[in-house]
């Protein structure tokens, strides 16, 4: 214990053994950061601090998991389970739960996710009456969700005229209604969504002195890990936690700010040292996890951002090898790339599947990836996209969950109702709706008291949504001499659910059965680990708290050795040992929808720096020449991304495509920008590498010699005109040689069937294929 803090370099070391005060640690990618805030925890810890006074609040709760085991292992005791430590969303759940009366909320208030604040406004837009293809639910939500965390309630809203007029100009004048009656709903529930989880915690430390005085006793000091993605919302959140010490470390990178699209405040970094008195600023440089190579292209891409704090990064590390670039035709052949690729490198440098990621901008590109992955039976994990929780068949046992710690849970009330079908339609359920809307109830109580409200509803259905409510009653009862495991398999076994899906017989159905299993195993172990616990004992409410705020990185079972894969985004403050990143292609990465503003691009620019500083010993770059988007096959151009990145760090495995010159961003509406920067994009094939001993630049060299057949932007291709034809011998320049067999098609769809020595037999379509005829 005593030599622990030798595990770090001075620079690392200086914040851990500054015990008190406002202190930032500002640095680059894998300079410590966490390490640091970890260490620092275990150091407070053993200079006596009591852990329960510490809050230490990470960007998963997977990432304060690992933390509390590393911080175990070095203050060598247990007591590191009584750190207050999670995301801001599963600390001050926590918190509120305790706290909820004054809100007027029962302890069990419901979490609602995404999909049941979405249906709730989908609800509310239908009984409006408003027309849904300008009322956008799925817009309209991330609106509210943006208001609330900027703490702009309800009535806030409707008192400042900015905002009204603004949604009047966006032409959703009825905003503001729409925004009253979700809040009103969710309230009657008993239902908080994400964003209540931090907009009520603000409410409970404004409103209520002595409840801020509490915990800022409490809280005597407070960590913040990547503290560059904090919203406003969070900001106060802190800020006024720590008012009263002012015992507030925070540690992040601005060079990594990437959620302003979720409202993060990169001014919450930059500002810090204005908030707090003689706050302490400490920078690292050293890079301990990636080569020099990797290193250094990162700095090379992020210094082409404008707004950003200078820093130095650099490493002792091995220079390590060139990060490699490959395109490919498909997206296909994209990820029958980086699945061979993983194949081979895990023959040949005895690495594990665990060392791999393959990082992408938008979920949709995982499937490419799968296809290619499953095919060599590689295993891998998926993150994000729907996650195991949001599946159909766990979603139904959940609502069953939640309606026994909460019968006013509408959303999960109206999703089990009738199912599996008991006879309960949908005319019925409106009618209930209206019920409890008329008398200000929620519907499960409109049910209890269905006899003595006239709501023409014959005798029949009467006793069936008495049977219902009778049913969530005795799950009550009989939860609370149950575990979370215990009740689980009575309610899945009770309520006929697991039936239904065994009748049902297909394939899908029986993939749901073992979902259910899996969540049940999933519990099983939960409440084995909770009952060691000292302050828990495995119920269904400790379940459900964990289950809410779960996000996939969370589930993650460490035994598995498995290929991740995942968006950038999810992958800050991870690292593997090889990193593919893919797609990278203009409209993809840098993102279509991104790129209107110098400073919607500068974020795109630092996921990138994220994505690249994901790697330690290989990073490669990958984008193909075409690819479905919008159910349209386009053309695709490479990132600029990658021509930014300095040439001398680059190995190129195949020809970089040629530009066509389209002037890639229309740059008048870039006010600031140098504008001759953004029109003049070098040639990409003046990138391309000069001198390299590697096979596949003997390879290039043999092409370019070669007469190609076609390019990329000859559209009015023809076969005869290229000389090609059934027998022809052509060379491609990854399959190598093979002869054609069958031409088919004409102009630009003209394709051929080729059998080729390494690839096998292969249908092209010859306007992309880079062929040469031998
Ligand atoms: P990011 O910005 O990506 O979140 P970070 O600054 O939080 O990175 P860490 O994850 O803490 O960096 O550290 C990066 C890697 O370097 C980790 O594997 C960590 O264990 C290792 N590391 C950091 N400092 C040292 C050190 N002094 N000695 C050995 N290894 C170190
Ligand atoms: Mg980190």
């Amino acid at each position: 214990m005593q030599n622990y803090l030798e595990q770090l370099n001075d620079a690392q070391r200086a914040p851990v053994l500054q015990k008190d005060g406002a202190m930032i640690v500002i640095a680059g990618a894998g300079s410590g950061k966490t390490r640091v805030l970890t260490f620092r925890i275990a150091y407070l810890m053993s200079l006596g601090v009591d852990p329960f006074s510490i809050l230490a609040l990470t960007f998963t709760n997977k990432a304060a998991r690992e933390m509390k085991k590393r911080i175990a292992q070095i203050v060598g005791n247990s007591e590191a389970k009584n750190l207050w430590m999670g995301t801001f969303h599963s600390v001050f759940a926590k918190i509120l739960r305790f706290e909820a009366d004054k809100l007027g909320y029962p302890s069990n208030f419901t979490i609602y996710d995404t999909q049941d604040s979405q249906s709730v406004i989908r609800a509310i837009i239908k009984d409006m009456h408003l027309d849904k293809d300008i009322y956008k639910y799925k817009q309209v939500y991330s609106r509210i969700s943006s208001y609330k965390n900027s703490l702009i309630t309800v009535k806030a809203y409707f008192s400042n005229p900015d905002l009204t007029e603004a949604d009047a100009m966006a032409k959703i004048p009825r905003l503001g209604e729409i925004y009253k009656a979700y809040v009103e709903r969710c309230f009657k529930a008993g239902a908080m969504d994400f964003d209540d989880l931090l907009l009520k915690t603000n409410e409970l430390l404004t409103r209520f002195p002595e409840v801020l005085a509490k915990y800022q006793n409490r809280f005597r000091y407070i960590l913040v890990d990547e503290y560059q993605d904090t919203n406003h919302s969070q900001y106060l959140i802190v800020k006024a936690l720590s008012d009263k010490f002012q015992n507030i470390c925070v540690v992040g990178d601005d060079a990594q700010s990437i959620y302003a699209f979720r409202g993060a405040n990169i001014n919450n970094i930059l500002n810090f040292q204005k908030d707090y008195d003689g706050v302490k600023v400490f920078r690292l440089e050293q890079n301990y996890r990636s080569t020099k190579n990797i290193v250094n292209a990162a700095n090379s891409i992020i210094e082409k951002n404008k707004t950003r704090l200078d820093k130095v990064v650099w490493t002792a590390n091995d220079e390590g090898a060139k990060i490699k670039v490959n395109r490919t035709m498909t997206d296909g052949d994209e990820g029958r790339f980086v699945a061979s690729n993983i194949f081979e490198t895990k023959m040949n440098e005895q690495a594990q599947n665990g060392d791999f990621a393959i990082l992408y901008r938008t979920n949709a590109q995982s499937r490419a990836m799968e296809d290619a992955l499953r095919k060599k039976d590689i295993p891998y994990r998926i993150y994000g996209g729907l996650s195991f929780y949001q599946r159909k068949e766990i979603k139904d046992v959940l609502s069953y969950l939640r309606l026994i710690l909460n019968p006013k849970d509408e959303e999960a009330l109206k999703r089990v109702i009738n199912y599996p079908a008991r006879g309960i339609g949908s005319t019925t359920i409106d009618k209930i709706i209206v019920a409890a809307n008329h008398y200000g109830r929620s519907m499960f109580e409109v049910m209890q008291n269905i006899d003595k409200i006239d709501l023409k509803i014959n005798s029949g259905t009467k006793t069936k949504l008495q049977n219902f409510t009778m049913l969530i009653e005795s799950f009550r009862v009989t939860n609370e001499a149950s575990d979370a495991f215990q009740i689980t398999e009575y309610v899945s076994k009770k309520t006929g659910l697991v039936q239904e899906l065994k009748k049902d017989g297909t394939p899908e159905g029986i993939a749901r059965i073992e979902n259910i299993e899996e969540l049940l195993n999933g519990m099983r172990d939960f409440v084995e680990e909770q009952k060691e616990l000292a302050d828990a004992n495995g119920s269904l409410a400790e379940f459900m708290e964990d289950v809410a705020l779960a996000t996939d990185l969370d589930n993650e079972k460490g035994d598995e050795d498995r290929v991740a894969l995942m968006t950038v985004h999810l992958a800050k403050g991870l690292e593997f040992p090889y990193v593919y990143v893919v797609g990278m292609e203009e409209d993809l990465f840098p993102s279509g929808m991104s790129m209107s503003t110098r400073s919607e691009l500068e974020e795109e620019r630092r996921l990138f720096y994220v994505a690249l500083t994901r790697a330690e010993k290989q990073a490669y770059l990958t984008y193909t020449q075409s690819r479905y988007r919008w159910g349209k096959l386009i053309d695709a151009e490479p990132s600029r991304f990658i021509e930014e990145i300095d040439a001398s760090y680059l190995e190129y495995l195949t020809p970089i495509t040629e530009h066509r010159y389209k002037p890639l961003l229309d740059a008048d509406i870039f006010d600031e920008v140098d504008k001759s920067k953004l029109r003049m994009r070098k040639p990409v094939a003046g990138n391309a590498p000069t001198a390299s001993k590697s096979s596949t630049e003997d390879q290039l060299r043999k092409l370019r010699r070669l007469k190609p057949v076609t390019s990329d932007t000859d559209k009015n291709f023809s076969a005869e005109e290229a000389n090609l034809k059934v027998g022809t011998l052509v060379e491609h320049v990854r399959f190598g040689k093979g002869r054609i067999s069958k031409i088919e098609g004409i102009g630009a769809d003209t394709k051929a069937e080729i059998n080729f020595e390494n690839g096998g037999l292969k249908k092209l379509l010859l306007r992309f294929a880079k062929l040469n005829v031998l």
